[in-house]
């Protein structure tokens, strides 16, 4: 790809085809003076000396063509081979960002396959115009080529999803005083993660402050009855005060999950090591519901295999899986009075031995359009039952950190009136395993 710094290069008064063309000239101006000396001295006859100097004339002129010719085909043919040596193109697709190179009249030079993944419709030699058409983009590459500055646009794009982009145009020169650039540069940024994140954490803090306003609204405004309108009023009192009590466990769970949920994000990438075995745990998860169980008139039956089930976890964090799983479905699927909790084994696709848990309930179950957002923090399929169950929102956000963390996997099933069935598998401990082997 003939860029316009290697035209200008070459054809520059201290180029290489000049200094070759002056060279030439000079050893033919050499060769008719030591022709021409013994031919007025009268050492070589005309005959000789006019044909001789004619042939230097023409040697020189026929090999000041070849290497012009040369110095032309030879860029023109080898386009390829000298494109990928032009510093500039090996530069532009060294770069981790999506970058594209432009002259000055805004004709794609160069690019790298990051902006044609980017921008299919770049094509060198076209306007970059053609490509990105959006007119902030096109406003800002009109500007940098006119104005010499550098240039900083932010875009977005609504289909088909929607991202946003950081696009700088740096104004590049041959000349450090020019003033006019004779390339631009243009590297994109994709600020779409850094966008979701903001978001999120935005949505999050929204959310977590909501939850938490509501039981201290509720708080607050029974301090002022019971201080003011209910003084001496000792039945409200006592009312009073169990409404309280129940607002104040609410706003302690929601902070105690906080914390968890912040603690295990913290401890993601490290893998919990000790031995767990799960029948046990699962016995005691739903031995501490017992309680709640026999309020809302739900039989839990567990049934398990022979052998051992021994994962590499963290006890406290599957007790908290299994909690959150059994609290949910003696809480929404009460109405089926009966939930039961199978521990099996099984293969992952890949061969791996894993542990299979699932607690399936015969509540009214979830419809499918909520299914796949069951697990994002705050998300419920109806908000306003799951605060009166004591719900914060964030069990089974807990769920799936706490199985990413392990390894594991969480699935849910479920059919608007069939119950739910919701499933996590673990691979077992590699000890485990070899102990039973031998
Ligand atoms: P919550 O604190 O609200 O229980 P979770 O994250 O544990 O939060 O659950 C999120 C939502 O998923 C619940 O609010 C409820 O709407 C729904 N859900 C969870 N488990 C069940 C279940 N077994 N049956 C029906 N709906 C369920």
């Amino acid at each position: 790809m003939p860029t316009d710094r290697s035209s200008e290069r070459d054809s520059g008064a201290g180029g290489p085809r000049a200094r070759a063309g002056r060279s030439q000239w000079l050893i033919a101006a050499i060769a008719i003076a030591a022709i021409a000396i013994p031919a007025f001295r009268g050492d070589l006859s005309a005959a000789i000396a006019v044909p001789a100097v004619a042939a230097v004339i023409a040697v020189a002129w026929y090999v000041g063509r070849r290497a012009r010719s040369d110095g032309e085909t030879g860029q023109a043919a080898s386009t390829p081979a000298q494109t990928s040596q032009e510093p500039s193109t090996d530069l532009i697709a060294a770069l981790p960002d999506p970058a594209v190179l432009l002259d000055r009249d805004g004709r794609v030079l160069a690019m790298n396959a990051l902006a044609s993944a980017m921008a299919p419709a770049l094509r060198r030699g076209e306007p970059a115009s053609l490509a990105l058409r959006l007119p902030e983009v096109v406003e800002a590459i009109r500007r940098a080529a006119l104005e010499g500055k550098a240039e900083r646009v932010e875009f977005s794009e609504r289909a088909p999803s929607e991202r946003w982009f950081e696009l700088y145009v740096n104004p590049l020169r041959n000349d450090a005083a020019a003033n006019v650039p004779t390339r631009l540069l243009l590297t994109f940024r994709d600020l779409t993660p850094i966008r979701r994140v903001e978001e999120m954490r935005v949505d999050f803090v929204a959310n977590a402050s909501h939850e938490l306003r509501t039981p201290l609204a509720a708080l607050s405004g029974f301090i002022e009855t019971l201080k003011g309108p209910a003084r001496n009023d000792a039945a409200a009192r006592e009312r009073f005060l169990d409404i309280m009590e129940a607002q104040a466990r609410r706003m302690a769970r929601l902070i105690d999950d906080l914390l968890s949920l912040s603690r295990i994000e913290l401890s993601a990438h490290v893998r919990p090591q000790t031995p767990v075995e799960l029948l046990p745990l699962v016995r005691q998860v739903v031995d501490a519901l017992q309680t709640l169980a026999r309020d809302r008139g739900v039989t839990v039956t567990v049934d398990a295999p022979d052998q051992p089930l021994i994962v590499s976890g963290d006890r406290d964090e599957l007790t908290r899986v299994f909690e959150n799983l059994v609290e949910n479905a003696l809480k929404y699927g009460a109405a089926g009075k009966r939930a039961e909790i199978a521990l099996s084994r099984a293969f992952t696709v890949t061969g791996v031995e894993e542990a299979v848990v699932a607690v399936r309930d015969y509540g009214p179950g979830i419809a499918a359009d909520h299914l796949p957002r069951l697990t994002e923090r705050f998300y419920r399929v109806d908000a306003t039952a799951s605060r009166e169950q004591g719900g914060t929102g964030l069990g089974l956000a807990l769920v799936k950190h706490i199985m990413n963390r392990h390894r594991g996997r969480l699935t849910i099933e479920s059919r608007a009136g069939e119950g739910a069935t919701f499933t996590v598998r673990l691979p077992l401990s590699p000890t485990a395993r070899a102990e039973k082997i031998l």
